[in-house]
């Protein structure tokens, strides 16, 4: 018998559990009873700090306001991430946000720029992309109307993962979510179809409800404890498996980006709030001890650290189903991507939004949950399959980790990209993946996969045309650029603070 879904519980109170709470506030808060039970005591993982541009939508359709969202998480702009020493030591690229140049009519502009390359008359593609050239000379400001035909910049926020959840949940109560706060000591099975009718506090009380959201971290209480549902691990292609995190005191550049730098067994982030500039180092066990990984952590510090470092540990791959029975794990429950492409927050959201508009009202649907969950295996899959790109595009073999990257097979799919890139600097992908041509592009690129061909399209201009044609894109590129403040002084403006 199928049991209407009226109240829906969310377990766990981090950045999925709070991001959930005020989203279904939002838009169920009238038709749906909503809790959320959450432990103050265990506490949250809190270092997502780096986030990509569809938070900004999401921000929207809840209603915050962005410059009070910057006050209120100490937040800042990014337009991208800069892979320092991936391809090889001593290089850098940018994986920007946003357009590379603009396109001529149905054809790409990086297929143009394939051309001038393979004549010989341009070698720096960054310098077409509005995201990379605004990031690096360190500016952003909010473009009304761009001046000429290119796209506004794309842009992002780094911010303070805990307040964010703060501002969240002060969203969501005010809007009807009831919170308790509490240990959850186990959870009660309905002994006829095994679906969750309750989790039992360590008090005693309980907390029922018809659906249940599992945003309970690595742990997945509901999921995988209770329900024993199964993970799937990705760690022959994605060894790290442990990072340091500290926070210490800002130095150095205010870069509206995230700073990704490759190391001996992995990589090590640095993003710039107002406060504080957070740091970690994401690295394989198998290839480097925890205490050399924690030195070299605080040897790369722009300032004092602010704190003790802590130790995470995780395993890439994600459960084996995301909806099983009348659980949804959400946020960590459901998986994890190591943060190089700073995609789990968004991981969240997308899960968040595919619930939507799959709520189940009169009971859950079978062909429904399957179409979620196969949904966010391809969600998933294509995601770890860019991050796999990252560690195998490279020249580097100065340490064993590297090596062994460099020469790991590679799923399926990506081998196939991989190839197809190589052959016609195109990529093929699905039409709903979050990572769009553009972004394949400039990590292909970064990590020195050089096509050998182009698309023909690009022929229609002459090679005197051509040259025109870059020309004109690098002089609108100046132009909006020049109308920008400085990164520092628009975070200024916001936060009436010197930075
Ligand atoms: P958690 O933060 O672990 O929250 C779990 C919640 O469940 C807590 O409230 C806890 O109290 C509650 N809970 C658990 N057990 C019980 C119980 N028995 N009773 C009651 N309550 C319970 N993401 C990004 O998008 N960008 C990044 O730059 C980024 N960097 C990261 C770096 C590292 C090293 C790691 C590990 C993750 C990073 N992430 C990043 C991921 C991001 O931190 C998480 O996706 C995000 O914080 C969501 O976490 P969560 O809410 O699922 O889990």
């Amino acid at each position: 018998m199928r049991k209407p879904i009226r109240t829906i519980v969310i377990v766990g109170g981090g950045t999925a559990g709070w991001m959930s709470a005020a989203a279904l506030a939002r838009v169920a808060g009238k038709t749906h009873r909503l809790h959320l039970v959450e432990s103050e005591e265990i506490g949250t993982v809190g270092v997502g700090e780096a986030t990509i541009p569809p938070l900004v939508t999401f921000n929207r359709v809840l209603g915050i306001n962005e410059d009070d969202f910057l006050r209120e998480t100490q937040g800042t702009i990014k337009l991208g991430i800069e892979f320092k020493d991936w391809w090889r030591r001593g290089h850098r690229y940018m994986h920007a946000f946003g357009a590379i140049g603009r396109p001529l009519g149905l054809t790409p502009f990086h297929q143009f720029w394939l051309r001038a390359r393979a004549l010989g008359l341009d070698g720096d593609w960054e310098q077409y992309v509005p995201n990379t050239v605004a990031a690096r000379a360190l500016r952003y400001g909010r473009q009304q109307r761009p001046r000429t035909p290119l796209e506004p910049l794309t842009h992002a926020f780094h911010f303070d993962a805990g307040l964010y959840a703060a501002l969240l949940r002060r969203h969501a109560t005010a809007q009807g979510v009831k919170r308790t706060e509490g240990r959850i000591r186990r959870t009660v099975l309905n002994a006829f179809d095994g679906h969750v009718e309750a989790v039992e506090m360590e008090d005693g009380s309980r907390v029922a409800g018809d659906l249940f959201i599992d945003c309970s971290g690595f742990r997945g209480l509901l999921i995988e404890q209770a329900l024993g549902t199964g993970f799937e691990d990705w760690s022959h292609w994605l060894p790290c498996d442990r990072a340091w995190a500290v926070p210490c005191a800002n130095g150095g550049d205010f870069t509206p980006y995230t700073r990704s730098t490759a190391q001996g067994a992995g990589w090590q982030w640095r993003i710039p709030l107002q406060h504080r500039t957070g740091n970690g180092h994401v690295y394989a066990s198998r290839y480097m001890g925890d205490d050399e990984a924690a030195s070299i952590l605080m040897g790369n510090l722009d300032g004092e650290g602010l704190a003790e470092p802590r130790l995470l540990r995780f395993t890439a791959g994600r459960r084996r189903q995301m909806w099983n029975r009348n659980v949804v794990a959400i946020g960590l429950a459901g998986g994890f991507l190591e943060p190089l492409e700073s995609t789990s927050i968004h991981l969240v959201q997308s899960a968040i939004s595919r619930l939507l508009t799959m709520l189940p009202n009169e009971g859950i649907d079978a062909e429904e949950v399957a179409d979620f969950n196969e949904k966010s295996r391809l969600e998933y899959e294509r995601i770890r399959d860019f991050i796999i790109l990252h560690y195998k595009a490279t020249e580097r073999d100065d340490t064993p980790f590297w090596r062994d990257c460099r020469h790991m097979a590679v799923p399926d799919e990506l081998a196939r990209r991989m190839r197809h890139f190589q052959a016609h600097g195109r990529v093929s992908r699905l039409y709903d993946e979050l990572f769009l041509e553009v972004s394949w592009v400039q990590v292909f690129l970064g990590q020195g996969v050089l096509p050998r061909g182009y698309n023909p399209l690009a022929d229609q201009l002459t090679e005197k045309e051509l040259v025109a044609f870059l020309a004109e894109v690098r002089a609108m590129i100046g132009h909006e650029l020049s109308a920008l403040p400085t990164h520092a002084d628009f975070i200024a403006g916001i936060a009436g603070a010197v930075f």
